[in-house]
């Protein structure tokens, strides 16, 4: 078998998955249809989450040196202002958004694969396959016309929302039923004052609209045309751009000096399945969200990180490998499900028509965000920190409800602490003190477990962190045995413990 893992798609999904699984040492291959980067920005922003998760490959420190910080979300009614997003508010290392154009963000990630070893092959399609028990049985199509049949042990697919992947296996898909068109302008304003590291999104009764500044001192409006139109949408004038920045707009702003006019379909879908044995989907193949969140490309990365370190210790020989490659489906298929349905909510409320209800929402809207504990459980949701894996079927146990998070939670970072996942093998972490019991588990577990302990999060507790840095479990020193049946779980048999 010349590959355990073959990726389709280099987006910023199929990028990040390489790179992962580069990084924890398994053969991958990553093929791409187009014969190079499409240098395309639909994505323009990473949030404090996708931050912290990217901080475990070592490359959060070269994004946020290419972006730009967003401290905050304004959320406005015209010139009216109904509340304000401070993303400082998160308990994070990284407590801002970062404004990033798609097309930085995908090559600071293919240089880094690069760096690992990894290597796009371009002008490569996938264009069919076969899954068996044991291995995936691939056709790809080169640019020149010539066919080559590999097998790979597991097929991804981040072949974006329009995934042969998904096509191939025929999955149903959930999701709110309405498509809508969007209309998109890189231009100069001329009279908009809002702060340059804020961004504003305007509540309107025909549609969403948004200001978002670009590094260059440009802004990008985004506005959402309600229906669908046509076939596809036609890019808009710049003329259709000033007349809907004047009727959702603050006011007084003129737009000129297009460099990129664009329009867009958005269907919100999430599919059945995000695992089939052997094939899996990831990012947009998976699931599609209103651009209202900007949470896409983001989500798609988060769904990179859950997959690779499970790919990563399957191929390493854990045992238990049915349960932790399922679990991938159950905990992002959750979390998309949830996103999908937030992001309807949220334009439901934006786009509510009925004065009298216009003048309600924007009232509580303002008393919402008069009160602390709300608004920052908002900031943490637009940041992706609250999304979590509560449900999961791989959660192990704290059934003495310790205070801290809980299994499936995030394990907020600590500043002066490398991320959990963070170095060349997906490792679970344990936060104790040293001790008869903690000093077992490290001695029986090591295949499994960072050599070093980190601090305790609470005395006299045992903290077990996943490698994507949510907690697998929690106990009571005394308990230590509900650590230990947890690790026991995925612990290689003799043989495949040696070859790690
Ligand atoms: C206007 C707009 C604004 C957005 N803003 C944001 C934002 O601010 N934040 C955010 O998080 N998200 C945002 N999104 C969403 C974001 O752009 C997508 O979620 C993201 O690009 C998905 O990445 P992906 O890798 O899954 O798919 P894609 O980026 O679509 O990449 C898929 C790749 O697979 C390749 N491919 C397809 N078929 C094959 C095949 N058969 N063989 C080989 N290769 C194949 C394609 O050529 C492509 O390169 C926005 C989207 C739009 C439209």
């Amino acid at each position: 078998m010349s590959n355990e893992v073959l990726v389709v798609g280099a987006g910023p999904v199929g990028l990040s998955m390489a790179a992962a699984l580069c990084r924890y040492g398994v053969p991958v291959r990553i093929i791409e249809k187009a014969a190079q980067p499409s240098g395309q920005s639909r994505a323009l922003f990473l949030w404090t989450r996708t931050l912290e998760l990217l901080d475990r490959s070592g490359l959060g420190g070269e994004l946020i040196a290419a972006g730009r910080k967003i401290d905050a979300v304004n959320l406005l009614a015209g010139a009216k202002r109904i509340g304000r997003i401070e993303l400082s508010e998160v308990d994070s290392t990284h407590p801002y958004a970062l404004m990033l154009p798609q097309a930085e963000t995908e090559r600071l990630i293919t240089a880094q694969l690069e760096a690992l070893g990894g290597r796009v092959e371009f002008g490569t399609a996938l264009a069919g396959f076969t899954s068996g028990p044991d291995h995936v049985r691939v056709t790809l199509q080169h640019a020149d016309g010539r066919e080559e049949v590999v097998e790979a042990a597991y097929l991804v697919g981040c072949d974006g929302g329009g995934s042969v992947v998904r096509k191939a296996l025929g999955l149903s898909s959930s999701g709110p039923a309405q498509q809508s068109d969007w209309l998109l302008a890189d231009v100069t304003l001329q009279g908009f004052d809002g702060a340059p590291t804020e961004l504003h999104s305007f509540w309107h009764e025909d549609g969403f609209f948004g200001i978002f500044p670009l590094p260059s001192g440009r802004y990008r409006v985004v506005g959402d045309l309600h229906d669908v139109h046509g076939e596809h949408p036609e890019p808009p004038t710049l003329a259709q751009v000033q007349a809907m920045m004047d009727a959702r707009g603050p006011g007084g702003v003129t737009v000129s000096d297009p460099v990129w006019l664009s329009a867009f379909r958005i269907h919100q879908r999430n599919i059945s399945t995000y695992r089939v044995g052997r094939v899996f989907l990831a990012g947009d193949a998976a699931h599609l969200h209103n651009p209202v969140g900007a949470q896409g490309l983001n989500m798609g990365i988060h769904d990179a990180v859950n997959l690779s370190w499970k790919l990563a210790l399957v191929y390493r020989g854990a045992a238990n490998a049915e349960a932790l490659l399922e679990s991938y489906n159950a905990e992002r298929h959750a979390v998309a499900d949830a996103v999908v349905n937030e992001l309807d909510r949220a334009a439901a409320l934006a786009m509510l028509k009925n004065p009298t209800l216009q003048f309600a929402r924007n009232l509580f809207g303002g008393l919402f965000f008069g009160m602390e504990p709300a608004r920052k459980a908002l900031a943490e949701t637009v940041s992706e920190v609250s999304h979590g894996y509560r449900h999961s079927p791989i959660n192990g146990t704290n059934d003495r409800a310790l205070p801290g998070p809980g299994p499936g939670e995030r394990l907020p970072p600590r500043p002066d602490e490398p991320p959990l996942g963070s170095g060349n093998a997906p490792r679970f972490a344990l936060f104790a003190a040293p001790g008869p019991r903690v000093d077992r588990l490290r001695r029986d577990f090591a295949a499994l477990l960072e050599p070093e302990l980190r601090a305790p999060i609470s005395p006299r507790t045992i903290w077990l962190g996943r490698p994507d840095g949510y907690v697998a479990a929690a106990a009571i020193d005394e308990d230590s045995d509900q650590i230990e049946a947890y690790l026991r779980t995925y612990l290689p048999d003799s043989a495949a413990l040696a070859a790690m």
